[in-house]
């Protein structure tokens, strides 16, 4: 059987094996130096193109990656997904990937196309769908696991993965989104308690460009049974047998956890299926919400203005009336949930 796990000793040649960060760090020196692709995409990110469009305590990075072209124009439906081979599975991995084993499920190999200098996609060994509920936990181990220099997130099945069919997160670098700067901003300008105890607070941000339900929490147990709950009254009141669509972006610091959590409307913008001059090819997931949007052709680059932007988070995320319905309907269930737990 293929044996895809890199030792620590082998890793050791390239730096430090502490934690897991440490190994992340030096998994990406050895896949620079064993496996081309690697050192191009990563090498090709230090010339990336940058520019900045500013919103009231937002802004977003649009940058400009043309390695991101295949995961940008994926074709995620069940036909498409049927008929190609699953690039997540270990045995259709390259043979110069190698990746860490991380728990009993899950490997961190280095993501090939990469949006941030350092990329990693987290998968699970099965080829199993790509769901959320009873991996959360998992989740915040995770960014807990690598929290000295990276975030954790999960694009939903329907919201950006480009593998729905194979189980994975991805992990970016730390301080590389204007999410993790603005956040406190958003909070304190647009946000509103939805529950608070001693050691978990939920709030919602209704901002202009952005939406989401954001955590903190010290309680890993309490965070995931609080999420889960959210997560079933969002599925309760769309009427969904499966996952509502979502997005998650999370990180560990200052002794919490921060999540937070996108409630989508559709995956893709009507700019995307244009045909004419006004196709815009920007498929929106995690990083892009979190305001670092990545375009693969450079002619979107230049072309994509604010009011775009405006217009495409209006499309892809939950409008406004049903987001504040949703948020009055946890608001209630939760202090509903608090008075019985009292008497
Ligand atoms: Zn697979």
């Amino acid at each position: 059987m293929k044996n895809i796990f890199i030792s620590d000793k082998e890793l050791n040649n390239y730096g430090e094996t502490n934690t897991f960060s440490d190994k992340a760090d030096s998994l990406l020196s050895h896949q620079k130096e064993n496996w081309g692709l690697v050192e191009k995409n990563f090498r090709n990110l230090d010339s990336v193109k940058i520019k900045n469009i500013d919103f009231d305590n937002f802004k977003f990075k649009i940058q400009f990656n043309p390695s991101r072209i295949t995961s940008t124009s994926a074709k995620v439906d069940k036909k498409s997904i049927e008929n190609r081979v699953c690039f997540l599975c270990k045995d259709n991995l390259p043979e110069t990937q190698k990746g860490i084993k991380y728990q009993d499920d899950y490997v961190i190999l280095i993501n090939p196309f990469p949006v941030f200098k350092q990329h990693l996609t987290i998968s699970h060994i099965q080829h199993i769908p790509q769901k959320i509920d009873s991996t959360f936990k998992d989740m915040l181990q995770l960014s807990f696991d690598l929290k000295d220099n990276f975030f954790v997130f999960y694009n939903g099945p329907k919201c950006g993965a480009s593998a729905p069919d194979h189980f994975h997160f991805q992990a970016g670098q730390k301080k590389s989104t204007p999410i993790e700067n603005f956040y406190n901003g958003l909070l304190l300008n647009y946000g509103e308690e939805v529950y608070t105890n001693n050691i978990t607070k939920i709030y919602s941000v209704n901002h202009s460009i952005t939406k989401f339900i954001f955590f903190k929490s010290s309680d890993k147990n309490e965070l995931v049974n609080l999420f889960n709950t959210i997560l079933n009254v969002i599925k309760i009141q769309q009427g969904l047998a499966s996952e509502p669509m979502i997005n998650i972006f999370t990180f560990f610091d200052n002794s919490q956890w921060k999540v937070f959590l996108y409630l989508r409307e559709k995956h893709r913008p009507k700019q995307y299926f244009a045909n004419d001059d006004t196709q815009l090819l920007i498929s929106p997931a995690s990083v892009d919400l979190a305001g670092l949007c990545v375009t693969p052709r450079e002619d979107d680059f230049n072309r994509v203005t604010k009011e775009d932007l405006k217009d495409i988070c209006s499309q892809v995320l939950m409008n406004t009336d049903k987001f504040e319905k949703i948020i009055r309907n946890i608001s209630k269930y939760l202090s509903d949930k608090n008075e019985k737990v009292r008497f």
